[in-house]
């Protein structure tokens, strides 16, 4: 590869690039594809619902937490406390955001991460309301609520992922290790 090539290249890798398809069944999706040295390609859809469309697909509780930022009751969540291997997902697109790994048991009545899988799986928001300054986590993909994130979490991070139950769905490692050894 030419010099001139190789920089091109380096250039592209640096530069998220947005595609938008713009037919009526898919207007509300855009492709984001994030470019990699070394030939890797990674792909991530993002999505956006209107409010209404986002009422169609989630339940009145999710829809509460998920869209219009509401919290769920502390020890009502049906992942508080769960402890079985696996990953937590987005429950509104589906994106994996957190691994049993890095649960851990706060006290706080919301199921707790000392971090995500990959940083890009989440957005960080300022969030001032009801008088207090705290951050906001959000779903990368489809903007979602998730919870807040707070910095008296344990090593090695040292953060605490407070994340609403309601706003999690969870796949189990080993249903899903047994589904691929049954080739399903
Ligand atoms: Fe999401």
């Amino acid at each position: 590869m030419t010099d001139a090539l190789s920089i091109h290249f380096q250039l592209l890798a640096r530069f998220r690039i947005i595609i938008y398809f713009p037919d009526s069944k898919n207007s509300n999706i855009s492709e984001t594809t994030n470019l990699c040295i070394g030939g890797l390609e990674l792909t991530q859809k993002e999505i956006e619902k209107s409010e209404e469309e986002w009422k169609k697909v989630l339940t009145p509780e999710q829809y509460h937490v998920l869209r219009q930022k509401g919290t769920e009751r502390p020890f009502s969540g049906n992942l508080y406390y769960n402890k079985e291997k696996g990953v937590y997902t987005c429950a509104a697109c589906g994106q994996e955001l957190f691994s049993s790994k890095t649960k851990f048991e706060s006290g706080s009545g919301w199921p707790s991460f000392y971090d995500v899988i990959s940083s890009d799986r989440v957005r960080l928001k300022e969030d001032t309301s009801y008088f207090m300054n705290r951050i906001e986590v959000v779903c990368s993909r489809c903007g979602s609520h998730l919870g807040h994130v707070f910095e008296d979490g344990p090593a090695p991070t040292g953060k605490r992922y407070c994340i609403n139950s309601i706003s999690l769905n969870f796949k189990n490692e080993e249903e899903k290790g047994k589904k691929n050894k049954e080739g399903k």
